[in-house]
């Protein structure tokens, strides 16, 4: 017998800028895009924050080659869905550790970018089921959620603070795309297609992952249609929310 997932609620739209800090090249796009073509169609305005340049991604590409090709990629990718700017943070892939350093690292992006929401990546131990997730993936998202709150505080990574570089509290929440535990979802109907593109940018990524005849719209797709229905929409991205101030 299956059991119905529970509907999901529409995420708020009130705000004006996001920072997106992911992983790796590629972890945006495998559901999160689309919900950002959505939001940069309406005006708002995303960065994307890389924290490595997934050079440990490809196991036919030596890394320093391999960067190279993932940067151009991912900066594609953004630019299809209307990201201007990706930084990347040049941190260790494959082997990227929860800590100060990371915590650090994140939180001066926070602070140069000052948004209201920041997105990351499920970092919950699986995608539901028996997917176990990826220890970068959960190692940078518990960073950016403790980064969050660190950008606030003055008094943590004060070293940051020079060059007119100022605290930052302003982020209301963090939205963690693809987690297991969504009761949030955004309506990508309308933006599925350029999603699609998104993904379909990281070409050397997807050749060398070796998935016999992989098709980004059929992969999106599967996702899509089954959190839409929670929401009542044709195609939608689920996402968890975790509200950085008091009481909401
Ligand atoms: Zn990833």
């Amino acid at each position: 017998m299956h059991e119905t997932p529970p509907p999901l609620t529409a995420l708020t739209e009130d705000w004006d800028r996001a920072l997106c800090v992911v992983a790796h090249p590629d972890d945006m796009e495998f559901g999160g895009a689309a919900a950002v073509a959505r939001w940069t169609g309406q005006g708002k305005h995303v960065v994307y924050c890389m924290v490595t340049s997934g050079e440990a991604g490809i196991d036919a590409m030596d890394p320093g080659e391999c960067r190279t090709v993932r940067e151009a990629e991912q900066v594609e990718s953004a630019r299809i869905v209307g990201v201007e700017q990706v930084d990347f943070l040049g941190l260790p892939d494959g082997i990227l550790e929860y800590g100060v350093p990371l915590r650090r690292a994140i939180a001066e992006s926070v602070r140069r970018h000052r948004p209201d929401i920041v997105l990351t990546n499920n970092f919950r131990d699986s995608w539901g089921g028996t997917s176990l997730n990826q220890a970068d993936h959960i190692a940078t998202g518990r960073a950016t959620l403790d980064a969050v709150r660190d950008a606030g505080n003055r008094w943590v990574f004060p070293e940051q603070l020079t060059d007119g570089l100022e605290p930052w509290g302003g982020v209301r929440q963090v939205w963690a795309a693809g987690s297991p535990q969504s009761a949030h979802g955004v309506d990508v109907t309308a933006t599925f297609d350029a999603g699609v593109a998104s993904l379909a940018a990281h070409r050397a990524y997807i050749d060398g992952l070796g998935w016999e005849d992989f098709d980004p719209a059929e992969f999106l797709e599967g996702m899509s249609r089954a959190t839409g229905q929670r929401l009542g929409v044709a195609h939608a991205t689920p996402f968890e929310v975790f509200s950085m101030g008091w009481g909401d």
